[in-house]
């Protein structure tokens, strides 16, 4: 299974995540988690994105997807994964599509999460308290929702013309929202 995960902030695709790569024993591959960790651990790589992320823009597709392919060949990743906040712009689609190309390794589904504005608004908003982010202020979210609906919405439509996209309604019960995840990535 080579999944990608797709969705708005706060339609709880980080949860959906992690109950996936349980069920299916695959390695969960966020590029928002490796880019915090990079800026943690203060890399150079770190220090060139922390900016941007602090920002809610993207970082550079050329910068985000060098770090997912380094990652994707490794041995881990043999028997599947699931992708968590890439592709997020139609050019990052091009080049991992190039990328998995050959070798017989093409996605096999693209999840899209469906949850209506007004709720992930709500979801962002009422996020706060332990763990909190520091990109989950009320700008940052704004800012974060309008990129993805200028840049990142387009890539669902991208996969739906790859016949690869199945659309799932994220309203409901954390256990809901995932079976209806692994009905549409086993069917
Ligand atoms: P996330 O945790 O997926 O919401 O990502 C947090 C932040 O990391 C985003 O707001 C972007 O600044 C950056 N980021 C994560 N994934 C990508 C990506 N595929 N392309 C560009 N920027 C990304």
């Amino acid at each position: 299974m080579r999944i990608v995960l797709l969705g708005p902030p706060g339609a709880g695709k980080g949860t959906q995540a992690v109950l996936i790569c349980k069920k299916y024993g695959i390695p969960h591959i966020s590029t928002g988690d490796m880019l915090r960790e990079a800026v943690a651990s203060g890399s150079a790589l770190g220090k060139t994105v922390k900016s941007v992320l602090d920002s809610g823009e993207l970082v550079t597709d050329e910068l985000v997807m060098q770090v997912v392919g380094d990652r994707l060949r490794r041995e881990d990743c043999a028997g599947g994964y699931l992708l968590d906040g890439v592709p997020r712009t139609v050019n990052q689609a091009e080049i991992l599509r190039d990328m998995l190309s050959g070798g017989g390794s093409a996605l096999t589904r693209v999840v899209q999460l469906s949850v209506p504005e007004q709720v992930l608004l709500d979801r962002i908003r009422h996020r706060g308290g332990a763990g909190a982010r520091t990109d989950d202020t009320a700008e940052v979210a704004a800012k974060r929702l309008q990129v993805y609906w200028t840049q990142t919405a387009p890539v669902a439509e991208f996969y739906r013309q790859e016949g690869l996209l199945a659309e799932v309604d994220g309203v409901g019960s954390v256990e809901e929202v995932s079976e209806r995840i692994f009905n549409a990535v086993e069917r």
